[in-house]
């Protein structure tokens, strides 16, 4: 499929980091949160193929379980395929959010199939050029995961341990692709954290920001969350029953 190019800008400049904001997306691939409803709903995307392209020596720890999760809230009668793949990614070892689309779309194929939706989540050697950032959404179907970020962030006592943490940030970037928290829809429920937008303010949803930030180590010490909460899924609920008006969509 062909598309067209329209680029525009994300104004605001509080969302830091982890939507790759202040950058320029090509319209076409989207915004976190622009092929929500291709997920939660069946109406055109009856399958789904979860594809996790990484460098070799760092095989994602999460794969079931975004699996897991995204069956949890997605309508997907056909089902819910992992495909994984190591690359190459050939560069340098600081991406920045162009970084992360561009090997996307270099690696992998089109979002939308035809009754295929296709998400991609990329574990690159290196790290974010903002280094606290653990992992990122850059468009409606990319994601990337810093394992290299998230070894620094363990803390002295491994609790959580860096597979814990990789398995929280991973499903806390799927969660922006399906436009958690209020990316592409407003909820009737007060969970966003006003100084992290986009993000949960309850510390036991996977949404909560501190995730995927390298911060995560001196916050918890134990365990933490690597499931949505009640408010994050009836958003998801809301969203995929049309009674959430859903913005950004990039096919319906
Ligand atoms: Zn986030």
């Amino acid at each position: 499929m062909r598309f067209v190019f329209v680029v525009f800008v994300l104004i605001s400049s509080s969302l830091s980091g982890c939507f790759g904001s202040e950058e320029l997306f090509a319209e076409e691939r989207g915004r976190p949160g622009g092929l929500a409803l291709a997920c939660l709903q069946d109406d055109r995307f009856e399958k789904m193929n979860i594809h996790f392209l990484y460098e070799s020596g760092y095989d994602p720890e999460a794969m079931d379980l975004v699996k897991t999760r995204l069956s949890q809230v997605c309508d997907k009668p056909s089902g819910i395929k992992i495909v994984a793949r190591e690359v190459n990614f050939n560069e340098d070892n600081t991406w920045s959010a162009v970084d992360v689309r561009d090997a996307r779309w270099k690696h992998g194929d089109d979002a939308m199939g035809s009754s295929t939706l296709n998400w991609y989540f990329l574990f690159p050697k290196g790290t974010y050029n903002d280094d606290s950032v653990l992992g990122v959404a850059v468009d409606a179907s990319t994601v990337a995961v810093f394992k290299d970020s998230i070894e620094e962030s363990e803390n002295f006592l491994g609790r959580p341990s860096a597979e814990e943490i990789e398995r929280a940030v991973t499903v806390h970037e799927a969660g922006h692709l399906l436009g958690l928290v209020n990316l592409v829809y407003t909820s009737p429920i007060d969970h966003e954290d006003p100084d992290h937008p986009g993000h949960s303010s309850n510390e036991d949803s996977v949404m909560y920001w501190a995730i995927e930030s390298s911060s995560i180590g001196n916050i918890f010490s134990g365990s933490i969350p690597d499931e949505f909460d009640n408010d994050d899924k009836s958003d998801l609920q809301g969203m995929a029953s049309g009674e959430l008006k859903c913005s950004y969509q990039l096919w319906s």
